[in-house]
């Protein structure tokens, strides 16, 4: 069946309620189809921390499984979604799938997307609840629909024609604990003047953080993972839970095309990670993949488009006293070529410093280049 037929064989069948298990590649078993003849580049893989820390049963974290994927002949996006679903279930990441620190009702939504670069196709999911591992739904939505992103009870409704267990509840103890200690801290009644809200769920998350409640690096956890074939093709994911806390419904940057993440098979790849309004309102990481194609290195990309998120910040309540955004922003950048680079508005203070990068020598933490100077006020 081509791929055509087969995006509409399930469309029909999913119409008429067919439940349809996803299938485990893209394209079958084998080789993804070879875009580019000839090999020529060293294979790679650029993650998130998280792609460092977060293990399975096996001691695999997900960006050594991508790259084993990609080096094994996988599909390049296959490879690295099989990689992001280890933080996805790991029940320790507060940032990225089960066990997601939930919103402020106390619910988990997740957003997820993904761009497979040969193909030039994406898909992605919006407040996604009860699927453990969004980024295969949105890898679904990408290869068995017409359409880029589903959200809410749609994209729960396709996952559950698709065969996903659809769970209750995707929180863990820890998880509610802390969605518990937030809550009690910032209002009993849990509404106060909008402003006044948003300050008090600041400043509750921030003592948290100085007491030791909670994990700084994985406030905000989050995943983007991109990768490299040695014959050029790329692909990218993100994955998250989101702000923590954040409103129900609201939709951050992951699984917006050009905003969370941007994948051009001839230029590159560009995925950010960090306050996902910023990458909303300044479409980010197509930016950063439009100056790649415009003959910039990946770092100088991701410096410009973190430039452009600094400069139109305007609003108060995002700056600290010197005017600089009071949030922090990160980029993860590869290019054609194989060159790549993790950027981020602030990698001292209380910010992530590290980000995760696989080659055939192995995975290894790498040290963000900032733009600014010290952590982020917020
Ligand atoms: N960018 C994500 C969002 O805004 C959050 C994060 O990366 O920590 O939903």
């Amino acid at each position: 069946m081509s791929d055509m037929d087969r995006r509409r064989f399930i469309r029909s069948a999913a119409a008429a309620g067919v439940a349809i298990s996803a299938p485990d590649s893209l394209f079958g078993e084998g080789r993804a189809p070879a875009v580019h003849a000839q090999d020529r580049v060293a294979p790679k893989v650029i993650a998130d921390r998280t792609g460092y820390t977060s293990r399975d049963e096996s001691g695999t974290n997900a960006v050594s499984r991508a790259l084993r994927g990609i080096t094994g002949g996988e599909d390049v996006l296959d490879a690295l979604i099989a990689g992001v679903t280890i933080p996805e279930r790991d029940p320790e990441e507060t940032g990225v799938g089960y066990g997601g620190v939930p919103n402020a009702e106390g619910v988990v939504q997740l957003d997820a997307a993904c761009m497979h670069g040969p193909r030039g196709w994406a898909g992605g999911v919006g407040a996604l609840e009860g699927v453990r591992t969004p980024s295969l739904v949105a890898r679904d939505v990408m290869a068995q629909t017409d359409h880029h992103l589903l959200a809410g009870e749609g994209a729960q409704k396709f996952a559950r024609q698709m065969g996903y267990e659809i769970e209750d509840s995707l929180t863990t103890d820890n998880s509610l604990r802390i969605w518990r200690e937030w809550k009690r801290r910032i209002d009993p009644e849990h509404w106060l003047d909008p402003s006044e809200r948003q300050e008090a769920g600041r400043q509750a998350a921030r003592e948290m953080i100085r007491e030791g409640l909670v994990d700084r690096t994985t406030y905000r956890g989050t995943i983007h993972c991109a990768g490299i074939t040695p014959s050029g093709d790329v692909s990218a994911v993100t994955t998250t839970s989101g702000l923590w806390f954040k409103l129900p419904g609201r939709v951050g940057d992951s699984p917006i095309l050009g905003a969370g993440l941007y994948v051009d098979n001839d230029v590159g790849t560009s995925g950010s990670t960090g306050r996902g309004e910023a990458n909303l309102y300044n479409l980010s990481s197509f930016r950063a993949v439009q100056l790649m194609r415009d003959g910039r290195h990946p770092k100088d990309a991701g410096m410009e488009a973190l430039r452009r998120i600094r400069d139109s910040t305007r609003d108060p309540r995002l700056m600290d006293e010197e005017g600089r955004p009071a949030f922090n922003v990160r980029f993860f950048l590869l290019n054609r070529e194989g060159q790549h680079a993790g950027v981020a508005m602030y990698a001292g203070g209380d910010a992530e410093s590290e980000y995760a990068l696989c080659t055939e020598e192995g995975a290894e933490l790498m040290t963000f280049e900032p733009l600014l100077e010290g952590g982020p006020a917020g």
